[in-house]
């Protein structure tokens, strides 16, 4: 049977026990209603509401209650999980959250928890929380930690705000320069520009790394900073790491560090050792809970001795009375140069609560064992897969394997053909087109909670896609087929979404 024959319309617009599912107002059965209420009293008024005229109705869609049901956990099912599959997708760290770490997420202690309770009320959470700071800088040796950013990127903006009130604070020549690299995820450039800052970019050398002769040239007492990531975004460990500080710290600039790579590196180097003086940490990466667990995401900052003063508020202090959050500025309290606040209340508990479940139950040991897994399954699908498509770097890599589309060229099949078809094929598709030094590019991360037989599975599949691109390069471009949608204009979708059903 041809994909045109298998993607062919059924009578009802469903396929294999899948509903095709409108939206809710679509359902609308005016009338209809999930509920049974008494009828109202009767009044002098004309109307339910009194003196208020009804002028028209308020557009909510009327259904039974077993009709919303269907359409929620039929929205459900077509939510791709880590939890219903294998989720190469690079950068993102998707790793199994442990059961063990939600258990401990609905503890109504910790989810129930209200941000104004009086603190003689809540020290169980604040304990955790100051717990979990304790190991963010045991795990990266730095002095002192912001726990309440709400994202990676929000972490960023922290820990360069910290650096420009560090500037501030010895007066000297302005600096508004920082350098980014080339291969840097977008978020560090925006960060640093949506701060006033003036991007630079470094240029990467053949090896995928950082140029190191390219950025001294740039470096100077007007630079604030020097953005990084480390293992970067090519997956591979920036090796003149220590020389680069130094220079940074000479040119009197700072180091950041993008740590949302940590995953490959945790429990094996101190960041500190490297010279960095900020690093974010994306606990719903690195720390399970991958992307979401009901909530924003979370991103602490560690942060070097010279920044330590910088650190923002709120900031928790433990001693003789219990544990505090300290909410202002205090010469007493040490947090007279905290450069403000991130952001209202205390961070994002339930993220907390998974990740220092996760710390927990792994131990020091059993970081230590992720990190070396996640590199060897990373390095295994490099290894299998690099006969059939082209690796533009030489070497092992660490947590995530890069390829390129050279070995596609001629086929008529694009990078995003390949990832379209992974759908079809039952995976959630790699990171494409990131980083951008490489042409076509495409991430994989499989981390270490993926099984060998779920790595096989899809080592095999991206081997028969890539020799059906050279047979069958038609087949790829209507792909996916046996989605609930086809091809999409995410352009227009990005740039002008319909938000609303109606709009009046
Ligand atoms: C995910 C990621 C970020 C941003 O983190 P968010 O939590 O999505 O804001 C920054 N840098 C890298 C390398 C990342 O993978």
């Amino acid at each position: 049977m041809t994909t045109a024959t298998i993607s062919g319309a059924t009578i009802s617009g469903h396929r294999g026990l899948q509903m095709d599912e409108p939206l809710i107002f679509e359902l609308d059965s005016p009338g209809s209603s999930g509920v049974d209420l008494p009828a109202p009293p009767k009044t002098k008024a004309k109307t339910r509401l009194g003196a208020v005229p009804v002028r028209e109705s308020v557009g909510l869609p009327g259904l039974s209650e077993p009709e919303v049901v269907r359409h929620y956990t039929r929205l459900s099912q077509k939510n791709y999980a880590i939890d219903a599959g294998f989720y190469p997708l690079g950068s993102c760290t998707m790793k199994h959250n442990p059961r063990l770490n939600e258990k401990m997420a609905r503890l109504p202690g910790f989810a129930d928890v209200h941000p104004l309770q009086p603190m003689t009320t809540i020290q169980g959470a604040l304990e955790l929380i100051d717990t979990l700071a304790g190991w963010l800088k045991a795990l990266t040796g730095m002095k002192a930690v912001a726990m309440s950013p709400a994202a990676g990127a929000h972490g960023e903006m922290c820990g360069m705000m910290a650096i420009a009130a560090a500037h501030d604070h010895r007066g000297g020549p302005a600096r508004k320069r920082v350098l980014v690299p080339e291969s840097a995820h977008g978020t560090n450039p925006a960060t640093a520009a949506a701060l006033g800052m003036v991007v630079e970019a470094i240029p990467a050398t053949a090896d995928g790394r950082i140029d190191l002769a390219a950025f001294k040239a740039k470096l100077g007492f007007d630079v604030a900073a020097v953005m990084l990531t480390n293992p970067n975004t090519c997956g591979l460990f920036e090796r003149d790491v220590r020389e680069l500080a130094d220079a940074v710290h000479q040119a009197g600039a700072f180091l950041y560090c993008d740590g949302a790579n940590f995953n490959a590196i945790i429990g094996r180097v101190r960041v500190a050792d490297l010279g960095v003086d900020a690093m974010h940490i994306n606990l719903h990466k690195t720390f399970s809970t991958p992307h979401g667990g009901g909530g924003p995401g979370s991103g602490p900052v560690v942060f070097s001795q010279a920044l330590a003063p910088f650190v923002p508020l709120p900031t928790i202090i433990h001693d003789d009375d219990g544990y505090r959050l300290v909410e202002c500025q205090d010469e007493d309290e040490g947090t007279a140069l905290a450069f403000g606040r991130m952001k209202a209340f205390h961070g994002q508990m339930g993220v907390f609560v998974r990740a220092l479940a996760y710390t927990l139950s792994h131990g020091a040991d059993g970081l230590h064992q992720a990190s070396a897994d996640a590199v060897l399954s990373a390095n295994y699908v490099l290894a299998k897969l690099k006969g059939t498509l082209n690796a533009p770097f030489e070497g092992p890599c660490m947590h995530e394997a890069l390829f390129d589309d050279k070995s596609l060229k001629d086929t008529g099949v694009t990078t995003l053909d390949i990832a379209k078809a992974l759908i079809d094929e039952g995976f959630h598709p790699m990171t494409v087109y990131f980083p951008l030094v490489v042409h076509g590019a495409m991430l994989i991360e499989p981390t270490e909670s993926e099984s060998k037989r779920s790595i096989d599975q899809f080592i095999a599949t991206m081997i028969g896609l890539a020799e059906r691109a050279k047979e069958d390069a038609a087949s790829f471009h209507a792909a996916p087929t046996l989605a609930p949608r086809r091809r999409l204009d995410e352009t227009t979708a990005a740039r002008k979404p319909i938000l609303r059903w109606k709009t009046r």
